[in-house]
């Protein structure tokens, strides 16, 4: 299983300032090796990014999709879309959605089986907040987001689970503590045998689970070598291209 490391850089950087850094991330990196690295630049990004990574072996990917191909609703941005543009992985319910966008967990689902059927991959993105943390519910919640995200989904092998703790991802330049390897080990490990559960032991084995939540080069070396995690869903720390070829190398993941 190729593990995976991805770049949400959420609503930064226009067109020009993306390929900038594709062609300096480029400069540094000239093997993505056995690791997939993916980047969910802005839609606005997406078709220059597209065309910039070409030959790369680096992927794209975009921070949310509707669940529709087409159709008659504002603003929004197709799955059909997504693929014709180069796609093959979409963010969805990422926490940030969840809060200022009201997505609940039924919505996200339709988004999760939409993605399948459209052949993306899905980054489902599930976690608890500080205060469900400190009332003992992480478990809870995560099992609660987990099997809502899932129902119906069949195709268990193209997801990627980013189990990201609220509490732990920057907001905007505030930087917020990560959890310690241990803390993220802990859940990992309970949502691969959640995963066992609801497929069985080999979908749970092969179905990759990343941590995201202030991973830095400072600290990537120690949370994305654990032994249930698979690779990292990275935010601030991957809008400049040295600090996210330095996640990379800390986590060994790629030749480079
Ligand atoms: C994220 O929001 O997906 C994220 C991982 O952010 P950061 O790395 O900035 O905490």
């Amino acid at each position: 299983m190729n593990r995976l490391i991805a770049a949400n850089w959420k609503m930064n950087k226009t067109a020009e300032e993306s390929v900038l850094f594709i062609k300096e991330f480029k400069k540094l990196m000239n093997n993505t090796g056995n690791a997939d690295l993916v980047i969910c630049p802005p839609f606005t990004s997406l078709e220059a990014v597209s065309k910039e990574i070409k030959n790369s072996g680096i992927k794209l990917g975009a921070q949310n999709m509707h669940f529709e191909n087409a159709g008659a609703y504002t603003g929004e941005i197709s799955p059909l879309m997504l693929k014709e543009i180069g796609c093959e992985y979409v963010i969805l319910g990422h926490s940030e959605r969840r809060e200022f966008f009201n997505e609940d967990d039924s919505l996200i689902n339709k988004k999760v089986i939409a993605a399948l059927n459209s052949g993306l991959k899905p980054i489902l993105c599930i976690g608890e907040n500080w205060e469900q943390r400190v009332q003992e519910k992480t478990e809870d919640v995560i099992e609660d987001q987990l099997i809502k995200g899932l129902q119906n989904a069949d195709k268990i092998k193209n997801v990627v689970i980013a189990y990201e703790p609220v509490w732990a991802i920057s907001r905007g330049n505030a930087a917020q503590k990560p959890a310690t390897k241990g803390e993220a080990e802990e859940a990992h490990l309970f949502i691969r045998k959640l995963l066992e559960g609801i497929y069985d032991e080999k979908s749970a084995k092969e179905t990759r689970i990343i941590y995201g939540g202030s991973v830095k080069p400072e600290n990537a070396k120690e949370l994305l070598n654990m032994k249930n995690i698979d690779g990292g869903l990275v935010g601030n720390a991957s809008l400049d291209p040295k600090s996210f070829y330095e996640i990379i190398l800390a986590a060994k993941m790629g030749h480079i």
